[in-house]
Parts: structure tokens; sequence; C-alpha cells
């Protein structure tokens, strides 16, 4: 399913997220709470994550195919096993290329806990990805407890604020000042805030006042059906 990113001063769409549903015969529709995990520790994930870039590839190349005069980025989720595996880079690579596809166009999300060990060889596998030109995001910045210090050591390009982790605070004003302070740091790194987790009117107001124009989250969509993002795609409306 695709999540879309939004420029709320710009009222335009900018990217997407492209996050996995199971379609389970029994079950019906599960998110990734249920299987994420259970994959990651059967060593599977590598398997799902390969096929989630495999179909964002195709729809990529359809909607270029479709809409030659647009641009289309997508974000894909990477697990820390799949940074783990051997030739990952250079696999990504050969597969996104062989696609046609600029990696420019493919965002790739790895999540903050996934640098906590910040081992050498997670550094290393970032760098490859960044020189053969994909976009790297840090995700869920501020969840865990590493992410200061590995922004000294990556340099990653965008930045992930979950709204979520901030929300049950008994103490608003200094939230407030906690993440337009994340805003100007990560703007004086040159580095892109995108906040995630958006819920309401008043926090997406608050964001843009603080100079965070990009935002993801229920306020403007649910994750969608590519049908539905295809929609929005070729006509997309900002309704407050
Ligand atoms: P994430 O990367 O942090 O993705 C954002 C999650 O927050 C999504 O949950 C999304 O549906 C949800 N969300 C979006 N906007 C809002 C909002 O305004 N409020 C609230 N409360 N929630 C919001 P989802 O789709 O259930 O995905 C959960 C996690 O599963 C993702 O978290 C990501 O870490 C992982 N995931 C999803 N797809 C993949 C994949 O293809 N590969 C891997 N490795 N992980 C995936
Ligand atoms: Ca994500
Ligand atoms: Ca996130």
């Amino acid at each position: 399913w695709f999540q879309p990113q939004v420029n709320y001063k710009t009222k335009t769409l900018t990217g997407v997220e492209a996050l996995i549903r199971w379609r389970h015969p029994e079950k019906g529709m599960l998110t990734p709470a249920s299987f994420i995990e259970l994959l990651e520790n059967s060593d599977q994930i590598n398997t799902v994550d390969k096929y989630t870039v495999g179909k964002v590839c195709l729809y990529m190349q359809k909607w270029k195919a479709e809409m030659p005069d647009k641009d289309f980025t997508v974000s894909v989720n990477l697990s820390r096993k799949d940074i783990q595996s051997p030739d990952f880079a250079k696999r990504l690579t050969a597969y996104v290329k062989k696609h046609d596809i600029d990696p420019k166009n493919i965002h790739l999300e790895i999540t903050e806990s996934a640098y906590m060990d910040n081992s050498e060889m997670l550094i290393s596998v970032v760098n490859d990805l960044k020189s053969d030109g994909f976009i790297i995001e840090m995700d869920d910045f501020g969840s865990g407890y590493s992410s200061l210090n590995t922004l000294k050591d990556i340099d990653i390009d965008i930045l992930k604020l979950d709204m979520k982790f901030l929300s049950e605070t008994q103490n608003p004003e200094r939230s407030r000042v906690i993440i337009s302070s994340i805003i100007h740091m990560a703007n004086a790194l040159n580095i892109t805030v995108i906040a995630e987790g958006v819920e309401t009117k008043e926090q997406a107001d608050m964001l843009l006042s603080f100079g965070c124009e990009i935002m993801q989250g229920y306020y403007f969509s649910k994750p969608v059906p590519v049908s539905e993002y295809e929609n929005m795609l070729k006509n997309y409306h900002f309704a407050e």
C-alpha cells in the first residue's frame, strides 16, 4: 500500500511510502506489526523486501510510461537484516538499474534502531548505496538511543521525525522545543525533515511554523491501495 507525502506549504504531493500488507486467505488484511518481526527472526525478510522493491520498480515504470512529464519518488523500508546480507548494495543497484529507474527516485528508509550497533559494516553499506545514487532516510528518528551519534557518522539525506513518540507527553511545551530544535539542527546539517504520523491540522501548522514542510500521516491520507494512489497521482487535491 502507499501513503502519500505532502508538501504542506505548497499543498503538493512530493512522494510516497510503500507499506507492505499481507492479504491472508483466512485472517484478511494483515499489517506489518503482525509479521515483520517474525520474518526478521526467521531470515525471510530479505525475500519480502526484495519483493517490495520489485513491485515498486514495476509501478514506477508503469507510472513513468503513463505520465512521462512527472517525476516519481517512492520510499521503501529496509530491515537491518537486508543491509547485513552480503552484496546487498550491489544487488539492489543492479536490480533498480535493470528496471531503468534512477536510484535517486528510490528513497531507502532505514530505521534508527538499525544504526544502533553503528557497525562499520552498516556505515559502509549506506555509503555504497549513497554513492550508487540512492537517497537515504533515517526512519523513526528520536525513538531510539543512537540518533545523534549516528547523524555524526552517517551522511543521511532525510530524517523522518515521528510525531507519535511525542504525542503522549505531559508537557507539550517541552515537546515543541524538542521538535523545533531537531528541525533546526537538520536544516543546519542540510538534511530534509519529513514529519510522519501527522494527524491534526494543529500538528501540521506547528511543524510548518518550525520550517518543516514535508509531512505524512492520517491528516493527509491513510495508506491506500495502489489504484487509489494512482488517482491521487493524476489529480492530487489537498482537502483541509
Ligand atoms: P514505519 O516505517 O514507521 O511506517 C509508518 C507506520 O505508521 C505505518 O504503519 C503507517 O500506516 C503508520 N501511520 C502513518 N500515518 C500515521 C498516523 O498519522 N498516525 C498513526 N498512528 N500511524 C500512522 P504500518 O503500515 O502498519 O507499518 C508498520 C511498520 O512496518 C513500518 O513502520 C515499517 O517499519 C514496517 N514495514 C512496512 N512495510 C515494510 C516493508 O516492506 N519492509 C520492511 N522491512 N518493513 C516494513
Ligand atoms: Ca518507514
Ligand atoms: Ca517511521
